[in-house]
């Protein structure tokens, strides 16, 4: 708390610096939520957390200076219940990056449409894992077809997405991509 309150009395240049964000990881390093620096720092004082990822930036108070982390990591692990992002065609469009999957072009949500990789005629089915954002002309190409059979290919294989991610692209808070890529997209 002592730190806390140190770090709310900093001139206001400094304290603005509070509000980016940071990638919380549990233990076992699977990113959990978002925090802002001030919360960060509170809990790298308490002993709650680690600095994983730093900027060369540093924060003083009157009697610490420590680098602005990007990424801390709970010393102790937590449960924490499963939270699945739904299934939505506005969800699919943002998982994507409004980047069609096939051609790879960004387009206006309305420009776009849902491709089920394995048609439904084929027994695909409509969830994470078989559904990708098209362009209107990518998905006219590749029509009932999988994508092999249409001679395209995928920029990446579709999966649920984890909630951390969504939570950052909903929020449109500013954050550090570069170095929170490793724990959000490892997988891929
Ligand atoms: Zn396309």
């Amino acid at each position: 708390m002592y730190i806390h309150e140190n770090v709310q009395q900093e001139p206001v240049h400094i304290t603005k610096k509070l509000d980016f964000s940071v990638l919380v990881l549990n233990a076992s390093y699977e990113a959990i939520n978002i925090c802002n620096l001030k919360r960060a720092i509170t809990l790298i004082f308490k002993g709650v957390a680690c600095a994983e990822e730093e900027t060369e930036h540093e924060i003083r108070s009157a009697s610490t200076v420590i680098r602005i982390p990007t990424v801390i990591r709970l010393l102790k692990f937590i449960r924490i219940p499963y939270r699945a992002v739904r299934f939505s065609r506005r969800n699919v469009l943002l998982r994507d990056g409004y980047r069609c999957q096939y051609c790879g072009e960004q387009f206006a949500p309305s420009l776009l449409t849902l491709d089920h990789v394995i048609p439904l005629s084929q027994g695909g089915k409509t969830q994470w894992d078989n559904v990708v954002t098209a362009c209107k002309t990518c998905n006219i190409k590749k029509a009932n077809r999988r994508p092999s059979e249409a001679g395209m290919s995928l920029l990446r294989k579709p999966k649920a997405p984890p909630i951390v991610y969504y939570l950052h692209l909903l929020k449109n808070i500013q954050g550090h991509h570069g170095s929170w890529q490793k724990y959000l997209f490892s997988n891929d």
